[in-house]
């Protein structure tokens, strides 16, 4: 009989694990495979720890990883995928956005496709802010301009994927996951499921800023040398203004129609634009040679406290 797991990363997450294990069961109790859940706990500080030990220990068939520390959620969900072994797995968030209720019905289109991945496709996002929206619109659709890739639109990391792909995923050795986009990557068949993105049962976004900030660039720069390539064309745009403006200089003061005496605004307007693509340049380059640091430093990705019920 086929294993079906559902990989739920958590960080501080008490307000809602109760209601997510139980919704999530119910739902896993009707499907016509094996099930399992698999927790992990990204460094938690609240008392989620507790929570999902004490599930873990009246329900056999809920494996529990606690990491060291809190390492963020694609490290979380990759921790997921790489310690399971059922023959598919879906993402699933624990706050509930990605109702667990869909489940029979991925499982029926994948079971109907064939599909190696369903990806879930967010119709509509309740409870979230007009910044967010807009923010995640522009992220997706700038995304897909910069890469060479393309990458279904609005859509997370709520998907089921096959053996297939997890083993194929298993393989990938970059330290900088953008998880939904290295899962269109693998190819295979892929196919679309709408839905209505919930707001969340309780509690705040483990998303703050700085964490959506890190997690579109990384995407940037991981999937794309766009930003290399632009900063190239602009330091060309750069070299032509400034032959522009040598030569019109130059003839001015040969033919008296410039007054370079009093070009203080010219020096100025010259001095930071060129100044400015200097940095915006050097500053491109630099977050790719960061980059490789953290990819030639080989840390790995998280550290794994304890395992439960595997
Ligand atoms: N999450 C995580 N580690 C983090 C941040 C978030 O494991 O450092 C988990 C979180 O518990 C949730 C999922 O990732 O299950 C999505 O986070 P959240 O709902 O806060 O993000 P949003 O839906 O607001 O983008
Ligand atoms: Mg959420």
């Amino acid at each position: 009989m086929k294993k079906l797991a559902v990989i739920v990363p958590c960080y501080n997450e008490e307000l809602v694990i109760a209601e997510s294990y139980r919704r999530t069961r119910e739902a896993l109790h009707k499907l016509p495979v094996l099930t399992e859940i698999i927790y992990i706990n990204d460094g938690s500080r609240d008392r989620t720890r507790l929570m999902l030990d004490e599930i873990a220990a009246s329900d056999p068939q809920v494996k529990v990883i606690h990491f060291s520390r809190n390492f963020g959620h694609q490290p979380a969900v990759t921790a997921g995928i790489n310690n399971c072994d059922a023959d598919l797995a879906v993402i699933l968030d624990a706050d509930m956005q990605d109702p667990p209720e869909l489940i029979p019905s991925i499982l029926e289109l994948q079971e109907k496709e064939q599909a190696n991945v369903v990806y879930c496709v967010r119709k509509s996002r309740e409870g979230e802010g007009l910044f967010k929206k807009v923010t995640a619109k522009a992220f997706y659709r700038m995304l897909n301009y910069m890469s060479d890739v393309n990458f279904p639109l609005d859509t997370g990391d709520f998907r089921m994927i096959d053996r297939k792909v997890m083993d194929q995923f298993d393989r990938f050795q970059e330290r900088g996951k953008y998880i939904r986009g290295l899962i269109s990557w693998v190819g295979f068949k892929q196919v679309p499921f709408y839905y209505e993105r919930e707001a969340r049962i309780a509690g705040e976004t483990k998303y703050p800023f700085s964490k959506m900030w890190k997690f579109a660039t990384t995407a940037m720069l991981y999937f794309s040398k766009k930003p290399l390539r632009l900063a190239t064309s602009l330091g060309f745009i750069a070299v032509l203004v400034g032959i522009i403006l040598a030569v019109w200089f130059t003839l001015g003061k040969i033919y008296g129609f410039s007054n370079a005496e009093t070009g203080w605004t010219s020096i100025m307007t010259s001095v930071i634009f060129f100044g400015g693509v200097q940095l915006l340049t050097v500053g491109v380059l630099g977050q790719y040679v960061g980059i490789l640091f953290d990819e030639i430093k080989a840390r790995p990705e998280y550290i794994i406290d304890e395992k439960k019920n595997f």
